[in-house]
């Protein structure tokens, strides 16, 4: 399990680390209740207002791209940082909500048929890839 200091996770809720480390902390979320509570309380500690996990939850979907972002990860014109990060986004931490934005987005016409099959080979190659790293 990740350890992460309380500067780290403060910046977390700040939203002011990298993104690397952005998206490593959200992917700990999923697997350690305990670390959504720690940040939880950090929250509650340093902005002395009540904050369920949801709300944390919530906060931390902030991480999320917009829908154009995710248009142009369709499209392949992201920079290459962006690009891994929206990978695991959705490949790793799958997060529902971009997963459905991506699928309308996909199913609206606005991505050329040919884009998409070439996407979704490399999703395939991609998540391939992202199991291995985690074993
Ligand atoms: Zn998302």
């Amino acid at each position: 399990m990740a350890n992460f200091t309380t500067v780290e996770l403060l910046s977390f809720l700040d939203e002011a680390l990298p993104q690397s480390r952005m998206a490593a902390i959200e992917q700990a979320m999923r697997d350690d209740p305990g670390l959504i509570h720690r940040l939880a309380v950090l929250r509650r500690e340093h902005t002395q207002s009540e904050q369920s996990l949801g709300d944390i939850w919530r906060q931390a979907r902030l991480t999320c791209p917009t829908r154009p972002q995710l248009g142009s990860y369709l499209l392949e014109v992201l920079d290459d940082g962006y690009r891994e990060y929206l990978d695991f986004h959705l490949n790793i931490v799958a997060c529902r909500y971009c997963l459905a934005n991506l699928e309308d987005l996909r199913s609206s016409g606005k991505v050329p048929a040919e884009q998409q099959q070439r996407r979704q080979k490399f999703f395939q190659s991609s998540a391939g890839y992202m199991n291995r790293m985690r074993d």
